[in-house]
């Protein structure tokens, strides 16, 4: 089937269950309610992403906080009592961030109840999404390893653990997200990759990476002022990417400054293309949609591109971020009607 669709990620979480429209949100319940509110939550969000016609859904990442500490929560060796303030992205921001005191290892699953709890609600290929080891590695300070390539390493470890797992729980489709891809330009085509690798050796799932400019926080917006008009940092990692064994990435392109012709580096990939917005809450209409998967069709393949979010909707109101994935449905259909 031509163009399917999927999220990124991330949905906004009911009131009931965390503080609305925040990155960081407070939980509203506590020990075994919260984790039972937790599953209701992830149910609500494969049934909206059903009725809206998504083909891989997600659990729209209702059971964690953030997207990298609800991996750390699952990890020994970290030290979360004595954070430290760090800049993080390359300075883009200082942070308060824990540290690693020793070697990693996983204390348990991190998300086997959700993926289980999801794959036995819905028929649909289903997708869980992990922090990559890049950008855990940028998050947390090391006190330990003494390289910060290592650590991401030992991260990747841990990561892939956790992939096999899930794999095993019947998920379709494991996304690593690495906003730290447009960072460290010069890393990610050396143990960037490397680590990506390690996080997805042996899996026989399809396997995605999420990279992107990040949501709209003020040093998000500062930082992508100063990048000037065209945004060409992918260019250097692209080429990287299409030659690992990584076999779909997940790239912002509707209202982004990346010209889209260097989704043409991708070659081989499957483009998880992004074509709902989510730093607006304009909704997209399906004739938008199907205007863009046209314009990106120049590029890519028809048959390796997949209608997507071109980030999170964590940050969003619900009944918007609703609206955005019906008309991700409806647009990847007349897409697929138009072009098929
Ligand atoms: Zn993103």
């Amino acid at each position: 089937m031509l163009f399917p669709s999927t999220v990124a990620g991330s949905l906004p979480k009911p009131a009931w269950l965390a503080e609305p429209n925040k990155l960081w949100p407070k939980w509203q319940l506590d020990g075994e309610p919260l984790a039972q509110a937790k599953l209701d939550a992830t149910l609500l969000a494969v049934k909206l992403q059903e009725d809206a016609g998504i083909d891989v859904v997600g659990d729209g990442e209702m059971s964690r906080q953030h997207f990298v500490h609800g991996f750390l929560e699952f990890v020994d060796g970290i030290d979360f009592a004595n954070k430290v303030e760090m800049g993080i992205r390359a300075d883009r921001y200082k942070a308060m961030v824990p540290v690693v005191r020793g070697a990693l290892t996983l204390k348990g699953r991190v998300h086997q109840a959700e993926a289980k709890h999801a794959r036995a609600h819905t028929k649909k290929k289903l997708k869980i999404t992990l922090p990559g080891a890049m950008t855990i590695a940028d998050t947390v300070a090391d006190a330990h390893y003494g390289n910060r390539a290592k650590m991401a390493l030992a991260f990747a470890d841990l990561l892939n653990k956790e992939a096999r797992a899930l794999e095993a729980d019947g998920v379709d489709v494991i996304q690593f997200d690495e906003p730290a891809f447009n960072v460290f330009m010069d890393e990610v085509p050396t143990w960037g990759i490397e680590a990506l690798e390690r996080a997805i050796d042996g899996l026989k799932c399809t396997t995605a990476v999420h990279i992107c400019y990040g949501y709209g926080i003020k040093a998000n917006i500062d930082w992508k002022n100063a990048l000037g008009e065209e945004w060409r940092q992918y260019e250097k990692i692209f080429p990287a990417l299409a030659r690992s064994r990584i076999n779909q990435v997940s790239v912002e392109v509707i209202h982004s400054h990346v010209p889209m012709s260097l989704l043409g580096l991708l070659a081989g990939k499957d483009v998880l293309a992004g074509v709902i917005d989510v730093a607006t809450d304009t909704v997209e209409t399906p004739e938008e949609i199907a205007g863009v998967i046209k314009d990106i069709m120049q590029f890519v393949p028809k048959e390796k591109i997949v209608a997507c979010t071109n980030c999170g909707m964590a940050p969003m109101h619900r009944d918007i971020a609703e609206a955005k994935l019906m008309a991700l449905g409806a647009g990847a259909k007349l897409a697929r009607e138009r072009f098929g």
